[in-house]
């Protein structure tokens, strides 16, 4: 199937390449190959979304190798002797698979399998269900790390999910290149699909390596944001009710 796609796209490539506008891409490499289908597709492929539609499991390896080959490249730029310095050889390679595998893996799987469960007997739950899931990112900026927690707030609806499914959402939703205002956005729609509950709220609070690390250099980063969505939103007596329950559930992990 692919073979049939690899070929057509070889016939086509200069054209493809001249529709994609395929600035730098390289010819004949897979992420060439994949950013062209995209482009020609129309589909967004930013640091933030998930492109798993299109990148399939058996592509990766190759991707690593390409990657890795483009991390040699940088490292001989910034002048870092790969060939004898023990700590750098393998490194571009570390890079590639890190990236992969690892901080960008939510761009490049399908996302968990939330399996429901009803929730619409006589005695259903009704009240509100509060999840603390802790996150791992990586601004889209300058790559550095962004750390910390994300509350998810619910009034369940008619099904619900396991509770670590809320925690494996948010990972999913935080592993890729982000913004932190994005990721909330991105976990609060998520969990909104895989709930089908309107009323909501997420809450996020992070430090970012990009101004601890660099830049002012900041002592503490700590960064607040949240969405709210229905009565979550509107009325003032649920959105209380949340925020207490975040402070409740800070006492309760310190
Ligand atoms: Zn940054």
């Amino acid at each position: 199937m692919y073979d049939k796609a690899q070929q057509d796209f070889n016939e086509n490539e200069t054209a493809l390449d001249a529709m994609a506008g395929d600035g730098g891409y390289s010819e004949g490499t897979r992420h060439g190959y994949l950013a062209s289908v995209m482009r020609r597709n129309g589909k967004r492929f930013w640091a933030g979304d998930n492109i798993s539609e299109y990148v399939q499991e058996e592509h990766i390896p190759e991707l690593i190798d390409e990657a890795t080959k483009a991390f040699e490249k940088v490292l001989d730029c910034l002048l870092i002797d790969r060939e004898n310095d023990p700590n750098s050889k393998g490194t571009a390679r570390r890079l590639a698979k890190m990236y992969f595998n690892e901080i960008m893996e939510g761009r490049y799987v399908a996302g968990p399998d939330a399996t429901s469960f009803p929730n619409d007997s006589e005695d259903r739950y009704e009240g509100m269900l509060v999840v603390r899931s802790e996150l791992r990112s990586m601004c889209s900026h300058h790559h550095q790390p962004v750390t910390g927690v994300a509350y998810i707030g619910i009034i369940a609806a008619q099904k619900l999910i396991g509770l670590s499914k809320y925690t494996r959402i948010a990972q999913w939703c935080a592993r890729r290149g982000t913004l932190q205002e994005e990721l909330c956005n991105d976990i609060a729609r998520e969990i909104e699909k895989a709930t089908g509950a309107p009323n909501l709220g997420v809450y996020i609070q992070a430090t970012h390596g990009c101004c601890e690390n660099r830049g002012i250099m900041a002592k503490s980063s700590l960064t607040q944001t949240t969405v709210l969505k229905g009565s979550f939103k509107d009325d003032a007596g649920v959105k209380k009710e949340f925020f207490d329950n975040i402070k409740l559930q800070q006492e309760y992990s310190c």
